[in-house]
């Protein structure tokens, strides 16, 4: 190779790292102010005062349990947002292995991990099934098997819509696949993100339907909202 090729291929190297690392840094580095912090075990919710009761106290929660990294703010929440939205899988693996690396010994045995379905179409433009390469990588840390269990149908994406519309989503957007074998089972539901627990509730109430023996969710992040669960 003589000296004019090398120096454009070390322009092109340059070049290709300034505009990588422009648009994606490195997920370690996008990370490295986050630090981890449980929240409420039974809803998710960043606990703000000990001796006072959480909001979940007044109101049903459909789970056994929430496993989160954190609160959904900065850095955690631009990663998330990355991950879905240009379709980044070195992030999804980053953090598949933390929430993996907190799991191991938490659930208890004969646990399989579901993702969250995605709808096909949705699937399709998207490029990634973000829910799904997050719980792979879950597994893959934490040791604990994956079983896709369920099934969605084409709806719309729930961050599109307000707070308020996504309580409206249909009881029977989630089907179980067939030869699912989760009865008698002890779930991990497994989402990016936690915000009213509507998709999560409707999974739990399918799951539970089909005979299992409990369920535990497992987020990246849980959206603290204000007026969660306070009585009217
Ligand atoms: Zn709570």
């Amino acid at each position: 190779m003589n000296s004019a090729t090398n120096r454009w291929l070390v322009l092109l190297d340059q070049f290709i790292e300034d505009w990588v690392g422009m648009t994606l840094p490195r997920p370690a580095v996008a990370m490295q102010e986050f630090v981890q912090e449980d929240g409420c075990m039974w809803c998710g919710e960043t606990i703000h005062n000990d001796l006072e009761r959480c909001t979940c106290a007044t109101r049903r929660v459909p789970w056994n349990r929430v496993f989160r990294l954190g609160a959904y703010e900065q850095p955690l929440s631009t990663s998330i947002l990355q991950t879905k939205y240009a379709a980044w899988p070195e992030m999804a693996a980053f953090l598949g292995k933390i929430l993996g690396e907190r799991l191991r010994g938490c659930v208890p045995p004969n646990t399989v991990i579901v993702p969250i379905p995605m709808p096909l179409l949705r699937k399709f433009f998207r490029r990634i099934d973000h829910a799904h390469l997050l719980a792979l990588h879950v597994s893959r840390a934490s040791g604990i098997p994956i079983r896709r269990a369920l099934f969605r149908r084409n709806t719309t994406p729930q961050a599109s819509k307000t707070a308020s519309r996504r309580k409206s989503l249909p009881r029977n957007a989630m089907w179980l696949r067939p030869w699912a074998r989760i009865k008698g089972k002890n779930i991990l539901l497994i989402d990016d993100v936690l915000t009213t627990g509507k998709t999560l509730e409707v999974a739990s109430n399918t799951l539970q339907a089909a005979g299992v023996l409990s369920i535990q969710v497992a987020v990246l992040a849980v959206t603290n909202l204000p007026q969660k669960g306070k009585k009217l």
